[in-house]
């Protein structure tokens, strides 16, 4: 009996001791990842293919950081009473918007499979992440700091009814606000053949990372270096004078091929018959990009329509059917995601009914309808102009891209920000410039 008693207790302690190292080795990992430091400009991780898929399909505590969450240490950097300088409405708050940046440029430019007229436009359209890192040092160097847009511009009721108001916005002193918006965060897949990162995902460090296939070796990893929003993610760590509020920038995203590298749209040509497996498929996609979107908001990122098929607003077959039908999916599919905006990105920087400044035709009548305020062009400076006959607020942004750095005539305006001729970068094709000669 003694004997059976022993044994069992021997059994027991043994069973106890491989608990215990267990435990040990499981904390030890868990310390390990947690130690990835976030500042670390160099950090990829090389993952399996579809892995972030699987990680994603079961959202775990880990993708929510407790108490020790860095940028906890942006949001809090100002406090209240070192934020002196006002801001006021005839103050103009610069605005830049970046469509994705090009990760490879060498092979977007001269080796991917795309036709000349694709790879041109990438030029047009595009910085490379050479500069993209630069402007944002340098933006940075010129004392901008940047602010949340939807901090610039409220509505009011009055005694003159509804409408909008520039706000007055409390700076530290010698700081000029920037808005900085991103068009076309969908990660269209015609991209992806061409030298760009794939999708957001969440990292083991709870942080946000680009998926990017490397298009030589096809090997799939996840990096913060070779896209726009993990590479201001991490300057913004460096930097966290940077950031009033925690403000980071806002996305404008279409929803017709999904959004941040997600297929969450309804395909309107799903071959009969795989109608389940479409919409199985997608709801998979939709709990997959559910927690980069928390992490993106509770990291001051936001989000704006850029209309749900790219459509062009100006255009005379865009009728007012066609703009009512895109907007109801851009809210079911994007804006249910999202959560609500009332900040609208023109696609083409294309105007509603002829002229939004003067007029306010139909549908701009139904976009405010639907709850859209502030509408953002492009243009050749920050303008923005407050409606008069409606609560609505019109405005420009400007472009870094191939075709403002290779123009003579936007060296000026755009001096404030940087240096053109620091700025572009020399691998990109040789198509010339209107650079003024010396
Ligand atoms: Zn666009």
């Amino acid at each position: 009996m003694q004997q059976y008693i022993s044994r069992r207790f021997i059994m027991f302690f043994m069973i106890l001791v491989a608990v215990l190292a267990l435990v040990f080795m499981l904390v030890h990992y868990a310390l390990d990842n947690k130690g990835a430091d976030p500042n670390d400009a160099a950090a990829t991780t090389p993952v399996e293919e579809g892995s972030a898929d699987l990680a994603a399909d079961t959202p775990e505590p880990t993708a929510t950081p407790s108490a020790a969450d860095p940028y906890d240490a942006v949001k809090n950097y100002w406090s209240e009473s070192q934020l002196t300088q006002a801001w006021g409405p005839d103050q103009v708050v610069e605005h830049l918007f970046f469509h994705p940046i090009i990760a490879y440029p060498k092979y977007a430019f001269y080796e991917s499979g795309a036709s000349e007229s694709q790879r041109l436009g990438l030029d047009d359209w595009m910085v490379t992440v050479d500069e993209y890192n630069k402007i944002l040092q340098s933006v940075y160097d010129k004392g901008f700091i940047l602010v949340a847009m939807e901090d610039v511009w409220s509505e009011v009721t009055d005694e003159s009814g509804t409408h909008m108001v520039r706000n007055t916005l409390m700076l530290p002193e010698g700081k000029k606000p920037l808005i900085i918006s991103f068009d076309d965060v969908n990660y269209y897949p015609y991209m992806l053949e061409e030298g760009f990162t794939s999708k957001l995902v969440v990292g083991d460090d709870g942080e946000i990372w680009a998926e990017c296939t490397d298009p030589y070796t096809k090997e799939v990893f996840l990096t913060k270096d070779l896209d726009a929003t993990p590479i201001l993610d991490q300057f913004v760590y460096q930097h966290p004078d940077f950031s009033l509020n925690g403000a980071k920038a806002i996305f404008s995203l279409t929803g017709y091929e999904g959004i941040l590298g997600y297929r969450t749209q309804i395909d309107s040509e799903i071959p009969a018959g795989t109608e389940a497996e479409f919409e199985a498929n997608r709801q998979k996609e939709i709990e997959a990009v559910k927690p980069v979107i928390e992490r993106l908001k509770e990291t001051g990122w936001t989000f704006g329509s850029h209309t749900w098929g790219h459509i062009n607003l100006a255009a005379e077959s865009t009728d007012l059917g066609w703009v009512q039908k895109d907007t109801e999916k851009w809210l079911d599919e994007v804006g249910s995601l999202v959560g609500p905006t009332n900040i609208l990105f023109y696609p083409h920087g294309a105007r509603p009914d002829g002229d939004d400044w003067h007029t306010t035709g139909p549908k701009m009548q139904y976009l405010h309808d639907k709850g859209f305020r502030v509408f953002a062009s492009v243009g050749i400076n920050s303008f923005s102009y407050i409606k008069q006959d409606i609560s609505a607020v019109i405005c420009d942004r400007l472009h870094p891209d191939g075709t403002t750095l290779r123009s003579g005539a936007c060296i000026q305006e755009y001096s404030k920000f940087y240096d053109t001729y620091e700025i572009f970068d020399p691998i990109r094709p040789d198509l010339g410039n209107t650079w003024p000669t010396s």
